[in-house]
């Protein structure tokens, strides 16, 4: 099974999608959002830029990568959810991975509507302890108790993040630094797209399911 790399905007299900790779295929996964509010609980400096939606420094993000993949379990292929989010990440990381000798990835982009996104913003909750979402505004997606995890019985948070505000800066800083990558990927011919606008997630597991057995 190929590694996988995720690209896309805030809130377009990266988290879900990794959630389904673990449970079906055994992936491990690196978020480094989840990675950062971690290191964040020790840092107020850290803790604020997280809150404004603003993107952490490039060489931070890449030390923190290199150290997960270096502990990683090397039998089992791996998810890198939220990173590289610039080129200068993603030129980096391929001498990370490469040094590592695993450049063997698919990077799967997720497409979905800007509209959707925003809709999804204010209901999600989270898991702080298997760390599955939910969306508590959204039929198909609540947990049967509005503040429980229906996985593991842990008590949902929300994101400081999730508000309106912090989004619109997460988008502008997928606009401007993560989408130049796309045809990064693209041009070395390893870039899949997947769709991830329906409130059916099945259809869009079935997508991920082709990518994912097609290498
Ligand atoms: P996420 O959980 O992926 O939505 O990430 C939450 C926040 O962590 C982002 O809004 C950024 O502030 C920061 N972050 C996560 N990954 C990266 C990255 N690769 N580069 C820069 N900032 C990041």
């Amino acid at each position: 099974m190929k590694n996988v790399i995720f690209l896309a905007p805030p809130l377009a299900g990266k988290g879900t999608f990794s959630e389904y790779l673990i449970k079906e295929y055994g992936y491990q996964h690196y978020s480094t959002g989840d990675l950062l509010r971690e290191k964040a609980k020790r840092d107020e400096k850290l803790q604020n830029l997280l809150l404004s939606g603003s993107l952490v420094d490039d060489e931070t993000i890449l030390k923190i990568v290199k150290e997960v993949l270096q502990k990683r379990e090397s039998s089992k292929p791996f998810i890198l959810d939220g990173v590289p989010r610039t080129l200068h990440q993603a030129k980096n990381l391929d001498i990370i991975l490469n040094d590592l000798g695993c450049n063997d990835f698919v990077v799967i982009q997720i497409k979905t509507e800007k509209d959707i996104l925003v809709d999804r913003v204010v209901g999600r909750r989270i898991c702080p302890n298997c760390h599955r979402s939910y969306n508590v505004l959204l039929e198909g997606f609540k947990p049967k108790n509005e503040h429980i995890c229906d996985a593991c019985g842990s008590t949902l948070i929300q994101r400081k993040d999730d508000n309106l505000e912090s989004f619109e800066v997460r988008y502008q800083a997928y606009l401007e630094s993560t989408v130049p990558i796309i045809s990064y990927y693209e041009e070395k011919g390893i870039l899949r797209t997947i769709s991830n606008n329906e409130s059916n997630q099945e259809r869009a597991f079935e997508e991920l399911r082709g990518v994912i057995s097609g290498h």
